[in-house]
């Protein structure tokens, strides 16, 4: 196999897809290879902005005969910013963004480009929704194939819980419709719930939507004083939440660039009013609240709430597991360290796991977090390169203080670049031996490695 490639093998790689085909010295190729982490700072060979199934084919085979490497983009959010490689082919879906929504059975069938704001959109013109991110950014592709939590998990599951079908082209440019049934290639199915995008790139996405109309949600924040008797009070009154009833815990900054610390809930409720009401009363009264911002509003404005806190192109280290519990001595430890926090842009959280995503059994997808609790996430933001070594530092420093009261789980979605072996083997738990099974009838020369691998 060849490793380099020549003008005129570039030439015909463009003849051949309908989208657009950059490299270094092409105009839109550094907008391109910008993703949302701003650490993230690689340069493909070869960029193919695909626009259909055929055009990612065409990628594919032209980084085989190369011999250079395979990354994919969906959404361009993951903080490990793996969709990205230095040398390689990316195979960048970001102008795939067809979506179709069928009303009558339910459902929306969504290219790999889509963001959850183009999809939450969509379907809510129908009154329907899905599990999506809660920032409204992220790429459906990477979620999904990461199991994908958010707001409707209590109600509806995970996004890969929601999941019908998959398009999917292979190493070997096949194109595969991956569903449950055991002739549309079921084991890949239930890999594709969960295991990343180790097993080829996925073109498009078909969900079960809900009817999901208008929700109930909202921040309500206290001093950052009040934090531990918060957190505890929050432990106990979520014990016995309903389905419609999420509620999140952080420690945050203010959203008015004060850099005020916060103790704060986000909760989200999807009942009728009178239950939502009841359901909230206690988060909304509890303490002596300095702001108590929650009321009705439409679904894909719930997925907006956290997204300026998040801005494209700010630096970001997350480090994240799943807890044993939330003893005194975890939030305790949560709020001295969050005393020390480097910048204002970070914060430590608390999402909370219960209902339909519980239920579902730990190895029925590939998304083997199934107990209620929390995955408490460490998600640390900030602008100024010069302040990396400072905020990783406390990230590291955070996460190993809190450490013996972590669970085995970690989220897949929320895994770094430089997470170890251990980490990745607790993202996929149990499940892990069948995934390689699956990756070793797919791909077994691991053409797909540029993710949280797999290894075949
Ligand atoms: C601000 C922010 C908020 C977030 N909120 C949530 C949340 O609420 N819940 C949650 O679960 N996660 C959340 N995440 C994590 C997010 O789900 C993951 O980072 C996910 O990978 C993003 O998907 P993407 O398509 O945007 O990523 P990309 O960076 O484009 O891709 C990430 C990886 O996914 C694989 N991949 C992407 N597209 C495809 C494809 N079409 N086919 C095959 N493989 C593909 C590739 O391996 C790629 O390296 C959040 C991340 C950020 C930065």
């Amino acid at each position: 196999m060849s490793t380099t490639f020549d003008s005129a093998r570039v030439a015909e790689l463009a003849g051949q897809v309908s989208g657009s085909v950059l490299g270094p010295e092409d105009l839109g190729y550094d907008a391109a290879r910008a993703v949302h982490n701003g650490l993230v700072d690689r340069r493909p060979a070869l960029i193919v902005r695909c626009r259909t199934t055929n055009d990612v084919i065409a990628a594919l085979s032209f980084a085989r005969r190369a011999g250079l490497e395979v990354s994919i983009r969906g959404g361009g959010h993951n903080v490990a910013g793996r969709a990205v490689t230095d040398g390689g082919v990316m195979v960048d879906l970001a102008e795939m963004k067809g979506i179709a929504i069928d009303p009558e059975e339910a459902t929306a069938t969504a290219e790999g480009g889509v963001i959850w704001a183009e999809l939450n959109d969509a379907a809510a013109q129908y009154g329907l929704a899905v599990t999506g991110g809660a920032v409204s950014g992220t790429g459906i592709a990477g979620y999904t194939l990461g199991g994908g939590l958010g707001w409707l998990m209590a109600k509806y599951g995970l996004a890969a819980d929601n999941l019908l079908a998959v398009e999917l082209v292979t190493a070997e440019d096949d194109v595969l419709h991956v569903d449950a049934d055991a002739a549309c290639h079921s084991d890949l199915f239930w890999a594709l719930r969960g295991g990343g995008g180790n097993f080829g790139v996925a073109t498009s996405f078909t969900y079960r939507l809900h009817r999901v109309q208008t929700v109930v949600g909202g921040l309500i924040a206290h001093p950052i004083e009040a934090a531990p008797e918060l957190l505890r009070f929050y432990r106990d009154e979520v014990e016995d939440a309903s389905d419609d009833l999420t509620v999140f815990a952080g420690l945050v900054h203010a959203p008015d660039g004060s850099g005020a610390k916060l103790a704060a809930l986000i909760v989200f409720h999807t009942g009728d009013p009178a239950d939502a009401e009841r359901d909230l009363a206690p988060f909304k009264t509890w303490g002596s609240p300095l702001q108590v911002e929650v009321g009705p509003m439409p679904y894909p404005v719930m997925n907006t709430l956290l997204d300026a806190g998040f801005p494209a192109g700010s630096l970001n280290y997350w480090l994240s597991s799943f807890t044993r519990g939330l003893p005194d001595k975890l939030i305790d430890i949560a709020v001295e360290r969050f005393t020390t926090v480097p910048s204002p842009m970070t914060a430590i959280l608390l999402e909370h796991f219960h209902g339909a995503v519980t239920r579902v059994g730990v190895t029925e997808t590939a998304v083997p977090h199934r107990e209620q609790g929390w995955n408490l996430l460490i998600p640390a933001v900030w602008t100024d390169a010069a302040d990396s070594e400072a905020n990783i530092a406390w990230s590291r420093e955070t996460f190993a203080a809190m450490r013996p009261h972590f669970g085995s789980g970690r989220w897949l979605n929320y895994l770094g670049d430089d997470q170890a072996e251990d980490a990745i083997r607790a993202a996929y738990g149990p499940n892990y031996d069948r995934l390689v099974e699956v990756k070793r009838r797919y791909d077994p020369d691991n053409v797909f490695h540029l993710n949280h691998n797999i290894a075949p």
